[in-house]
């Protein structure tokens, strides 16, 4: 795996470059592909605007819908929280989209993301502009070329598409017709996802994590924006007063989002995407219970980046940041479904391995650290390594519930640590390998545990058990 990310280099201040263009951290390419996004848009500006004849009717229609979109926008702004991640956020600006796509010619769904993303970036949140401008240019290419499908399905031809069929919107009255706008609007959601998808791909470098774009959230989102886009378009067809009935309904929907986006927020670490520590221990203390009562197997390993301050002063904490990404997402990708990963603090993570036993869970262990020890990262061009240390308990030989496996596994690390790092370490006491020390043991950070001695003699590895 490699961070493709510029890191940043010694004595360089790159906050300051990057204050004025963020856009500049991201490789080349997405530049690039930002731009043919952008020339795409205005070439099929120019030949739609070209084809198309203005009429009242038409710029009243996308009047309204921009004043019931930025009444949503209003409505993001005052229910707006700081602290939701950016990278949640989700909104039903979609039930304006849908019905821009399907009741006005083509050049409407260019135009109408322009007057909306301007108000989301001066009233409702700043943000990034070129992600802004990003975003804005996806809605408007994906409801695009959903319009132009859609008219040319009612009048019959490419040329009827662009310029757009006067009484498309006719057919929303009937059964068949609805049906086509709906596949039309689910088009327009598949393309939007995809053209968002590249760019997160692109932006994220070849090995970086790729958060998932479509999951059962995002789906259920995506799937009740259609219907109420396609909905507030029939209603529209109907009377453009109908509009006024349409806005409270998306507003409470669009409310009912944002619980969802502060939920997410409240059980996920911000720098890694993983579950925080108050969450990963609440799920941790509810599966240990259940390993517990029914006398199955269950392991928890406590891992810590070794050196990191190193990697900090020498390279700075940006890059920190990075290697701190670049760790969680390797260590997530080598675990199970049903494992559980949080981070537990600065540079140490937590996880819950349910079913295993104590060979299963030194080889996952083991796994673990020679995935990260083997992570290419590179700081102008000097590769840079990280190795990690980990602490291993399994339930019932090293504790029976959360607090003392953590406890167990924290005395483990603390060995690893001491007889040299880049190891697994089991509980001492345990069987286990790698360097045991003899003696009594140390509790967490350098303390003593009365009462508990170490049974594998100093560097002298034990076997796998
Ligand atoms: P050891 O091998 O003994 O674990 O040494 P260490 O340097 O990793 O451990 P120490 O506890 O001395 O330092 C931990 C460092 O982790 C210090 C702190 O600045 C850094 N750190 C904690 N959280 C973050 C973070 O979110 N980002 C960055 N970049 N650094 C962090
Ligand atoms: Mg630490
Ligand atoms: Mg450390």
């Amino acid at each position: 795996m490699s961070i493709s990310e510029k890191p940043v280099a010694p004595g360089e201040n790159p906050a300051e470059e990057q204050r004025r263009w963020p856009i500049l951290q991201h490789p080349r390419i997405l530049f690039a592909y930002l731009v043919f996004l952008l020339t795409a848009a205005l070439f099929l500006f120019g030949v739609s605007a070209a084809l198309v004849t203005f009429t009242w009717r038409d710029l009243a229609t996308f009047a309204a819908l921009v004043v019931c979109a930025a009444v949503c926008v209003e409505a993001i702004r005052r229910l707006g929280m700081p602290g939701v991640p950016a990278g949640f956020a989700r909104d039903l600006l979609g039930a304006w989209w849908f019905p821009a796509v399907l009741l006005l010619p083509p050049v409407y769904s260019l135009l109408i993301p322009i007057p909306v993303f301007i108000l989301l970036q001066f009233r409702a949140r700043r943000a990034l502009v070129h992600r802004r401008v990003f975003n804005g240019t996806s809605i408007a290419l994906s409801g695009f070329l959903t319009s132009v499908v859609w008219h040319a399905v009612q009048g019959g031809g490419i040329e009827a598409g662009l310029s757009g069929v006067p009484d498309a919107h006719e057919s929303l009255a009937t059964g068949t017709g609805v049906l086509v706008a709906v596949l039309c609007c689910a088009g327009f959601t598949i393309l939007n996802t995809f053209i968002v998808v590249v760019a997160a791909r692109t932006s994220n470098g070849p090995g970086q994590p790729l958060r998932p774009m479509w999951d059962r959230e995002a789906f259920t989102v995506d799937a009740v924006e259609l219907c109420v886009g396609v909905t507030v378009a029939i209603l529209a067809h109907l009377s453009l007063f109908l509009l006024v009935i349409a806005v409270p309904p998306v507003l409470l929907l669009q409310r009912s989002l944002l619980y969802q986006q502060l939920q997410m927020a409240v059980r996920t670490d911000p720098k890694t995407g993983l579950l925080n520590a108050p969450t990963w221990e609440q799920e941790a203390s509810v599966e240990i219970a259940r390993a517990h009562s029914s006398r199955g197997r269950a392991a928890v390993l406590i891992i810590d980046i070794d050196h990191f301050k190193r990697v900090n002063d020498n390279h700075g904490h940006l890059f920190g940041d990075q290697v701190l990404l670049g760790v969680a997402t390797t260590i997530a990708q080598q675990l199970r479904q049903s494992d559980l990963l949080g981070r537990f603090g600065g540079e140490e993570f937590v996880v819950l391995l349910p079913g295993s036993d104590t060979t299963e869970a030194w080889q996952a262990a083991e796994r673990l650290r020679s995935q990260v020890g083997s992570m290419e990262i590179a700081v102008d061009e000097v590769p840079v390594s990280i190795t990690i240390s980990i602490g291993v308990a399994v339930i019932g030989d090293h504790g029976n519930d959360l607090v003392e496996l953590l406890t167990a596994a924290d005395l483990a690390l603390y060995r690893a640590k001491e007889t040299g790092r880049n190891r697994v370490c089991l509980p001492a006491g345990g069987t286990g390998v790698g360097g045991g020390v003899g003696g009594r043991i140390p509790g967490p950070r350098g303390g003593e545990i009365p009462g508990r001695t170490a049974s594998a003699d100093p560097g002298d590895p034990t076997e796998i058990p």
